[in-house]
């Protein structure tokens, strides 16, 4: 879907400072036609300035913002093929829910007639059909949030900016409006850039991420690989939930790699080649899920794991705490030296919670593809 050659949106070197707090470092990226694209990163790290300096609600200090390959910074907001829903839905309370669609199109003298059928066809594509009538205060949450992106729908914008739309949203209708959001950019085409400090939110809608870092920008990628190839200690963590191991690169061939840990009891084996150079310091990951919980009987020798030499990939552990979340467990194992590692493990039947418990000796296994091998 990302075709570098013709981007709808280029960021070129943009910085934004407020006095000398520097909210936007050097960011560049792009984003093609089409795409689904989440800002994604903590609290204050940027997100919401790129997307106020695209609208044109905020102008850069430095760099250049292209639409279509041309500097958009001399087009005042209203006129940019661009519009934003907000946080907060910010619909007036006075008017109906049709009057609230059809403002933006009387602002721009759109006539009566048109503006009835087009008014009409935005409340259809939000599911509020026969709903025109109402007030604001007539509607739910999830509904008053469907009114403003049916007020941004209706401009037919080329590019839809949304700030954190479900963040005002109780869990049960944000996963339903997320479901809701995703059909309605397939089903107008629209390109969707949608600013999110919830991964989880930018990892079910997003075709492409950039997750941003005290105004820097960390990496853009697609969410899989965001998640099984984060370029960064800061990603790894960031995206869900990581253990990460320091180590030394002590053996680095074309086909294999072996990372020692002073905080494990084993080498970590790892079936590819790193690009880093051998003795550096570099992190592994492993993402719990990627751990196997094992059985460890009294005086039972080591095993050693299907693609890996004996003494790496498998260390020794207790268990220490379980906590159960439905679907998965997760149980935090204490290996010797007292590191805590993070293991999830599926409930694949109704009993499966109750394979492990508390103060169990186990063994932990994980695969040589399993580690992400970062650099920073
Ligand atoms: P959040 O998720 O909390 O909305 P964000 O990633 O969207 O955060 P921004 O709103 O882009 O962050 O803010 C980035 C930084 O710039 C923050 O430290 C913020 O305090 C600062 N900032 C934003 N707008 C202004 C402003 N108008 N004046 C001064 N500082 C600002």
């Amino acid at each position: 879907m990302f075709d570098a050659e013709n981007p709808i949106i280029s960021f070129e070197n943009v910085t934004k400072r407020f006095g000398k707090m520097v909210a936007v470092d050097n960011v560049s990226f792009s984003i093609s036609e089409g795409e689904f694209f989440c800002l994604l990163g903590p609290s204050g790290c940027g997100k919401t300035t790129l997307l106020r300096m695209l609208a044109g609600f905020d102008t850069p200090t430095e760099g250049r913002i292209l639409i279509d390959g041309k500097d958009i910074s001399a087009i005042p907001p209203n006129k940019r093929p661009v519009n934003m829903v907000f946080q907060s839905y910010a619909v007036f309370p006075h008017m109906t829910v049709a009057d609230n669609v059809a403002y933006g199109l009387k602002i721009d003298r759109v006539s009566a007639s048109e503006r009835a059928h087009r008014v009409e066809e935005a409340l259809a594509l939000v599911q509020l059909d026969g709903l025109g009538a109402r007030k604001p205060d007539q509607l739910s949450g999830g509904q008053r949030q469907r009114v403003a992106l049916a007020r941004a729908l209706v401009k037919r914008p080329r590019v839809l900016l949304l700030d954190e739309p479900l963040s005002a949203l109780d869990a049960k209708l944000r996963d339903q409006m997320r479901t809701e959001l995703s059909s309605l950019q397939e089903k107008v085409g629209i390109t969707f850039i949608m600013v999110t400090h919830d991964q989880d939110e930018a990892l079910a809608l997003a075709t492409r991420c950039a997750v941003m870092n005290r105004g820097l920008l960390q990496q853009v990628a697609p969410p899989n690989d965001l998640y099984e190839f984060p370029n960064s200690r800061f990603v790894a963590d960031f995206i869900g939930s990581v253990n990460l191991f320091e180590g030394e690169l002590a053996v680095d061939e074309a086909d294999h790699a072996v990372i020692k840990s002073p905080e494990l009891d084993a080498d970590i084996f790892l079936d590819h080649g790193v690009t880093g150079a051998k003795g550096a310091t570099v992190w592994a990951a492993l993402r719990p899920e990627k751990i196997e919980l094992h059985k460890r009987p009294a005086g039972a020798a080591a095993p050693s794991i299907d693609d890996s030499p004996t003494g790496s990939n498998a260390v020794p552990g207790v268990i220490r705490q379980e906590v159960y979340l439905g679907s998965e467990s997760v149980y935090e194992v204490e290996i010797s030296g007292g590191r805590r590692i993070k293991v999830a493990r599926s409930n694949l039947t109704r009993w499966d919670q109750e394979d492990f418990a508390v103060g169990e000796d186990v063994w932990l296994f994980w695969h040589a593809c399993s580690p992400a091998v970062l650099l920073s």
